[in-house]
């Protein structure tokens, strides 16, 4: 659990405001608790409140279809069924995850639900299992196990399996969250899922929009190691610092499985940062690079004709910057780039 998250649910803050220089622009923000995390969202022009308030729906509505929290969830449905026919987002997140777990050779598996139960990461209720554990709900992990048609949308999931959604959700609600922009007279919006950001359109003020990529070594959580620029772009990040508990045998114990083990992944990194307009595809693959470490997912951006851009910080505290941000981010700290 974040350690700033203390409060339980929504503070609303409407910020109606007016910018003196001729230009009349309207500036709202929204801030809500949506998906176990405080987002905000914040957008410029004319229809800046209508924009602002239809994309809080839009988070609403897509965190009570996919939250597996909540039992009368579609993603709860789903599991408890074991089979359904699927349409709308489920049908495109379904589809996404499994183009991930295909591109990431398994390491971004939809079906980890069930080790996600054992560590307690659903409940809270945390524990340390042990290795037969382990090993029994393996079996109940990999999206090889289901069965899915594209065509009709039918999906029939392996025995005991379940789906989470977790590690794409926020990327599939920025990419929904631009459409929804989109039906909008506003000239700019800039929304942070959790840390995770998506840039919309112009800033009133001409200049590109900035995003801050939080330290991982900062045990406020709450300060910044590097900024990127970032037009209509989505900037998603993956840490084992995000989410985490520490173990009566005082070792520390992260969100971010290994479906190969079925421990939380044990790699060089402390953090991934995925830049790209795709924000559904720039989730799954943060979360899935975090647990592949630092070379795989060079050598996958690499492989994948380096359509997107990546931050990645590993455990010594350098910054590792493909070369298409070296000339939109700025950091203090040590970083070297990537080719
Ligand atoms: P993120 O913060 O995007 O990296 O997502 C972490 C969330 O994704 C976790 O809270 C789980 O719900 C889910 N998750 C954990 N490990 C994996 C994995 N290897 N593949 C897909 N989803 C995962
Ligand atoms: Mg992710």
């Amino acid at each position: 659990m974040k350690r700033f998250l203390t409060v339980l649910f929504i503070v609303i803050s409407l910020v109606p405001s007016v910018f003196a220089q001729g230009r009349t622009e309207t500036v709202f923000t929204q801030e809500i608790f949506a998906m176990d995390t405080y987002m905000s969202v914040k957008c410029y022009g004319k229809e800046a409140e209508e924009a602002a308030m239809a994309a809080v729906r839009e988070i609403q509505r897509l965190d009570s279809l996919l939250s597996t929290g909540k039992e009368t969830s579609e993603v709860s449905r789903v599991n408890s069924s074991g089979s359904a026919v699927l349409t709308g987002d489920m049908k495109e997140l379904m589809e996404l995850s499994l183009m991930a777990y295909e591109k990431t050779s398994g390491a971004f598996d939809a079906t980890i639900f069930p080790l996600m139960e054992l560590w307690g990461f659903s409940s809270k209720e945390f524990r340390v299992p042990g290795k037969e554990e382990i090993e029994e709900t393996l079996k109940k992990t990999g999206s090889d196990k289901l069965s899915y048609d594209s065509e009709s949308g039918k999906l029939v999931l392996g025995e005991s399996q379940r789906l989470d959604f977790g590690g794409i959700a926020k990327g599939y609600t920025s990419m929904k969250l631009k459409e929804v922009f989109s039906s909008f007279d506003i000239d700019g919006a800039i929304v942070s899922l959790g840390g995770n950001v998506q840039t919309y359109g112009a800033k009133p003020d001409g200049s590109p929009w900035r995003c801050g990529i939080q330290d991982p070594f900062s045990s406020s959580g709450q300060s910044v190691i590097a900024a990127i620029e970032a037009d209509n772009l989505a900037v998603i990040t993956s840490g084992s610092y995000e989410r985490f508990f520490t173990g009566e045998d005082g070792k520390t114990y992260h969100h971010i499985i290994d479906p190969s083990t079925g421990y939380p992944a044990e790699s060089d990194l402390v953090s991934v940062t995925i830049v790209s307009k795709n924000g559904a595809e720039a989730d799954a693959l943060s979360t899935a690079c975090f647990v592949m470490g630092k070379e795989k997912a060079v050598k996958l951006w690499q492989d994948s004709g380096r359509e997107y851009e990546m931050i990645l910080i590993t455990k010594d505290g350098t910054l590792h910057i493909t070369g298409g941000l070296k000339d939109s981010f700025q950091t203090n700290s040590k970083f070297e780039i990537i080719y």
